[in-house]
């Protein structure tokens, strides 16, 4: 029997794609072997990446002025290229608002004139900014944004406008809100949340932003060289792209971005309605209006409390339950595939464990 996964990332796949992926292991399409095993040039492995490509790009919307990358390891290693690519000797502005969004800024600053635009770390990392309280220098060329930050568990409501391109760290939320291209020189994230296995990120880049690649950067850092070779250039990685090409198939067959966002809005109200009626049992820290529909972060009064709620729901078969290990509490994450079911079954434990323990 399968666990409810409320894992931050890797995290649950839908069913259905694992079942079908294990059925192809031994022979895909006729091969005579698997995906992972066929030459990244063989007719078989060229229709199976094309389709990711295309289906990545109808089911987020990108319009045709923006090319998609598929770049090995994540998204951490964006946080160097993308000043490396961008960047030159102009300023480049970060908001620092959360674990992700500092350590985007951390990276730039070791090869770029990186400041931070606004920096939440002295209030905890409790809200996103105000686009009044966003500061821009003169000449910045872009500011970076982490839309959803996964351990805080805070999220960007509006885009900001102001007045320079976005460059969107949407590892969490990717295909779970619709995106504002017009606003966006560059929008990334690592797979392994809503869509595929670890092992890649999804770029996102205006076109005009790929070509003036530095061409003084070793090829594989090179946006262009992605770009020009359809992420084809060396050996890809093969496993995340076949697996997210039936994730997005699915997604494009429920209804697209705008029924995932529906969705993940319903299931995160299912936690937060039982935080907030528990009349403080559970507490969650952030802004009401910074809450992430992704990760739900929440507290309980003593360590003895958590620690008992989370083997609790261990034996229900929920996992993935504790709070990143830098800032303790418990976190669920709701990503795409995880089901309305898992996430109501939560509520209902939730509250069955405050009833019992209201007292203790
Ligand atoms: N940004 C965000 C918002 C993340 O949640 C994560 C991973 N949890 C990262 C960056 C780092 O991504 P990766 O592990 O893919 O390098």
């Amino acid at each position: 029997m399968r666990v409810h996964n409320f894992g931050a990332g890797p995290c649950t796949l839908p069913a259905d794609v694992l079942e079908e992926a294990r059925d192809e292991m031994l022979d895909f399409a006729g091969a005579g072997m698997s995906v992972v095993e066929m030459s990244h040039r063989s007719d078989e492995y060229d229709a199976v990446h094309a389709e990711t490509l295309r289906l990545t790009r109808t089911v987020s919307g990108c319009p045709d002025d923006f090319d998609i990358l598929f770049v090995q390891v994540g998204a951490m290693l964006q946080f160097g290229m993308i000043p490396m690519n961008l960047a030159g000797a102009d300023p480049v502005g970060y908001l620092v608002t959360g674990a992700w969004g500092k350590g985007a800024f951390e990276d730039a600053a070791l090869v770029a004139n990186a400041y931070p635009a606004w920096d939440g770390s002295s209030e905890g990392f409790r809200r996103m900014p105000d686009p009044g309280e966003i500061e821009i220098r003169d000449a910045t060329r872009y500011l970076h944004i982490t839309t959803n930050e996964t351990i805080g568990g805070i999220r960007m409501v509006e885009f900001p406008d102001v007045g320079v391109p976005l460059v969107g760290d949407m590892s969490s939320e990717y295909l779970a809100r619709p995106i504002d291209w017009d606003r966006y020189d560059l929008v990334y994230g690592g797979v392994q949340k809503n869509l595929a296995p670890a092992g890649m990120a999804v770029v996102f880049i205006r076109r005009e932003v790929t070509e003036r690649t530095p061409q003084t950067l070793p090829k594989y850092l090179r946006y262009d060289w992605h770009a020009k070779t359809d992420s084809l250039g060396n050996t890809p990685p093969m496993f995340p792209i076949y697996i997210m090409g039936k994730v997005l198939a699915r997604i494009e067959a429920g209804g697209g971005v705008e029924a995932l966002e529906a969705a993940s809005a319903r299931k995160a109200g299912l936690i937060y309605d039982v935080i907030d009626e528990s009349g403080g049992f559970y507490t969650n820290p952030v802004a009401p209006d910074c809450r992430s529909h992704m990760n739900v972060v929440f507290t309980l009064g003593t360590l003895d409390l958590e620690s008992r709620f989370l083997s609790g729901a261990e034996e229900r078969r929920m996992i993935g339950l504790k709070g990143h290990r830098s800032v303790g509490g418990c976190r669920a994450s709701l990503y795409a595939a995880l089901s309305e079911e898992s996430a109501a079954a939560l509520a209902a434990y939730m509250r069955e464990f405050a009833a019992d323990n209201r007292d203790s």
